[in-house]
């Protein structure tokens, strides 16, 4: 048996310590975890972090990984690694540049927390990837299931992973009822992970379990007719495999209107701005920034943003809609007369787009405002519209640059 990674439950709390006494009992777990290995070693994915031992390399594929797709994740992790081989070039970069390449994948406070994290493993750890797992939690960004992660995977260190995947295996091969995420029922999965888990190849086996939960024993209609573990599983045996785990209740989503404003001069250059540096969040999800920062600090267009309420199919809701469209127009035009000093703006409407982020519904409502100069404000940025990839920008500011390039293509010809 293993050890317990005590990976947190998604509610901010650490499990409860007392859970082991407490897990299903599998019958027979040596012949399971056997099955279980040679199945994921004959069908596991052919993907680039797992042709690798190199704890650097199955590091940054963890962060990827973290709330994003494998096929999302593998040109992301080829082109960073590529231009970052190793935590000592990570730790020299600029910010900026180590943003830029991860433009795009979202959640942008990882790369942050990838950069410091970097920078300590340089500084303490001799440029190595810490061994210990005390150590490791010690690194921004790494919580107690990316520790167990890296350090099984890389260093076969005896340290069970639960992640949401893994979570729902467990679950139904143990017929736990209840919500995944609810602090006992982590507990009871945590304690289970830790007794099932394969010690002399930890590494493996938490894949494996990953890998089952990612493919065969999948959210809905789980494929138990393939699945190697089927003789142990509890919920098969019940005819419950489909009803568990229990649903989880999902926040509501917050709806936003962002309305920002593409200057454009007649060299066609435009300006983006950048809210000041830092990493520091008001913990509250469903606050909305006054002036449009919602991409992570990254380079953008001049905008703001405001809470709207969804709307309806009557008249009456499309009048309300138009009015907070309105509104939004004038408040972005009061921001730019603040803030760059452009009296009066004239606002060319664009193609307005849809922006999801987790738990907000964002519409991107973009304006061009064509100028004779662009003003020269401290700490924004003035290029080529063509060019603002040079920056790190989120793929909303792609979308409203698109916007651009529709009306102006000329701009974006060579
Ligand atoms: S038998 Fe079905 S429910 Fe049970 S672990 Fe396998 S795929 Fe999941």
């Amino acid at each position: 048996m293993g050890a317990a990674a005590q990976p947190t439950n998604g509610s901010g709390k650490e499990p409860h310590k007392n859970g082991s006494s407490k897990e299903p009992k599998i019958k027979h777990p040596e012949r399971l975890r056997i099955a279980l290995l040679a199945w994921y070693r004959a069908h596991k994915r052919d993907l680039d972090w797992r042709r690798t031992r190199d704890p650097y390399a199955i590091w940054i594929s963890e962060i990827m990984l973290q709330q994003t797709r494998v096929a999302a994740v593998t040109p992301y992790y080829r082109s960073f690694l590529a231009r970052f081989p190793s935590a000592r070039q990570l730790a020299t970069a600029r910010l900026d540049s180590v943003l830029r390449y991860w433009a795009g994948l979202g959640y942008y406070r990882r790369a942050r927390h990838l950069h410091r994290a970097a920078k300590q493993i340089v500084s303490r750890h001799g440029g190595e990837f810490p061994r210990g797992h005390a150590e490791a939690l010690a690194l921004p960004g790494i919580g107690n299931y990316t520790a167990a992660a890296v350090l099984s995977i890389a260093y076969n260190a005896p340290l069970a992973v639960v992640d949401g995947n893994v979570a729902r295996v467990l679950a139904r091969l143990g017929a736990v009822p209840g919500e995944l995420r609810t602090p006992a029922v982590w507990r009871r999965l945590t304690a289970m992970a830790a007794a099932l888990l394969a010690p002399d190849a930890s590494g493996d086996w938490n894949q494996a379990m990953m890998e089952l939960g990612a493919t065969i024993c999948t959210p809905q209609s789980p494929h138990c007719a393939a699945c190697p573990v089927s003789d142990w599983c509890k919920a098969r045996a019940l005819g419950i495999a489909n009803s568990l785990p229990a649903a989880q209740k999902k926040p509501a989503k917050v709806r936003i209107l962002l309305a920002a404003a593409v200057l454009l001069d007649p060299q066609g250059r435009t300006l983006l701005v950048r809210p000041p540096d830092g990493d520091k969040r008001s913990g509250d999800n469903h606050a909305v920034p006054e002036h449009g920062v919602l991409f992570s600090r990254l380079w953008q267009f001049p905008a703001i943003a405001r809470r709207v309420t969804p709307v309806g199919r009557n008249r009456a809701s499309h009048r309300s809609a138009n009015r907070t469209i309105n509104n939004a127009t004038r408040r972005l035009a009061r921001h730019l007369e603040q803030t760059l000093g452009i009296s009066a703006p004239l606002l060319e409407p664009l193609a307005t787009a849809k922006h999801a982020v987790t738990f907000r519904d964002i519409r991107l409502v973009p304006f061009l405002v064509r100028v004779r100069r662009l003003p020269a404000v401290p700490g924004a940025r003035i290029l080529p519209i063509a060019e603002i990839d040079r920056l790190p920008v989120s793929s909303a500011t792609r979308k409203i640059a698109a916007s651009v390039a529709r009306v102006l293509p000329a701009h974006y010809a060579g």
